[in-house]
């Protein structure tokens, strides 16, 4: 006799997301954008968020009294937050620490709730920390950088990675410069990916020493672009696609084809007011088929 077995729920029941309050409160002052304006934006882009950060640990910032007063950057779960998830980890310090897991609409709106705006997904998953799935090359121009150079440098990765193999999309974040992110099939180590991600930047800024540095000192950046790398390894963060950020105009962290690059003007060209209505227009999403891409660091790491 065959046994009977429970149905398989194959979509999850969906949950009431809090009420959120004070929706009248102004979060943006240069900008008049209200929580609820934020709520409304996040509501707009939730299928193309949720992906991005869904069953990963992640960091918020959040700003309760708006973006011209204190914000705060908070990785770990508090109290109130009941649907929100956790997931245990260590930390460097070896604690254990709780960190903030979401895994649907409802849970992201809890944390749109507590005046969260801007959403940061490590570069792994909350059941395989220890894995990468992502390699983000930050490109953080000095003061004195003209953003064409930052596109050119953001097409120099592009070139440098094909001629290892590697496919890379490309995204304003929202600020000054561009990140070019490598979708990985999650076989390698933070160790192997930290140590590509780094010995990369460091083969950029020895061959062009005049545009590109591989050290954080913003004395030395000047004129130059810092290839940070360091958003590659256990516990690092980079911002999210479709993230807004808490600064003035409500800039957009935006997928972009690498096509689209020619046109773009600054880092901070997309925003809470127009995002919308682009992805409505959009035909294609321009990060299509990355996460089926297989690739991997196994020819770097036989190369050592
Ligand atoms: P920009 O184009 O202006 O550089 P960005 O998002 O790349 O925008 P960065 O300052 O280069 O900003 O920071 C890169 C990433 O480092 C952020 O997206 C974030 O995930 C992480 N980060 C920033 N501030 C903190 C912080 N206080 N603590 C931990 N991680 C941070
Ligand atoms: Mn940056
Ligand atoms: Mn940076």
């Amino acid at each position: 006799a065959t046994k009977k077995t429970a149905p398989r729920l194959n979509k999850p029941i969906a949950r009431t997301p809090p009420k959120l309050s004070s929706p009248t409160k102004v979060l943006y002052p240069d900008d008049g954008y209200t929580k609820l304006d934020v709520a409304n934006y996040y509501t707009a882009v939730m299928d193309h968020l949720l992906p991005e950060i869904a069953g990963r640990p992640l960091s918020i910032i959040r700003c309760p009294s708006g973006t011209a007063n204190a914000c705060f950057f908070q990785k770990h779960h508090t109290p109130g937050m009941e649907l929100v998830r956790f997931v245990r980890l260590k930390e460097e310090t070896g604690n254990n620490a709780n960190y903030l897991v979401v895994d649907d609409a409802a849970a992201l709106m809890e944390l749109v709730q507590f005046n969260a705006l801007e959403f940061h997904p490590w570069g792994a998953h909350a059941d395989d920390p220890d894995r990468a799935d992502r390699v983000v090359f930050d490109l953080d121009p000095g003061p004195d950088v003209p953003f064409a150079e930052v596109k050119r440098a953001a097409l120099d990765v592009r070139r440098r990675l094909d001629e290892i193999g590697l496919e890379s999309f490309l995204r304003t974040t929202g600020g000054k410069g561009l990140h070019v992110v490598v979708p990985l099939a999650p076989v390698d180590e933070w160790t192997l990916v930290k140590r590509f991600a780094q010995s990369f930047a460091e083969v950029m800024a020895q061959s062009e020493p005049d545009r590109f540095l591989s050290v954080a000192s913003k004395r030395l950046r000047n004129k130059r672009i810092y290839v940070d790398y360091l958003r590659n390894g256990r516990g690092a963060t980079a911002v999210a696609s479709y993230s807004l950020r808490a600064r003035p105009g409500a800039p957009v962290a935006m997928p972009l084809a690498w096509n689209e690059l020619g046109a773009l003007k600054r880092g901070d060209a997309f925003t809470l007011a127009d995002v919308p209505e682009r992805l409505k227009r959009r035909r294609k999403d321009p990060w299509a088929g990355m996460t089926k891409l297989r690739q991997n660091l196994a020819s770097f790491a036989g190369a050592e």
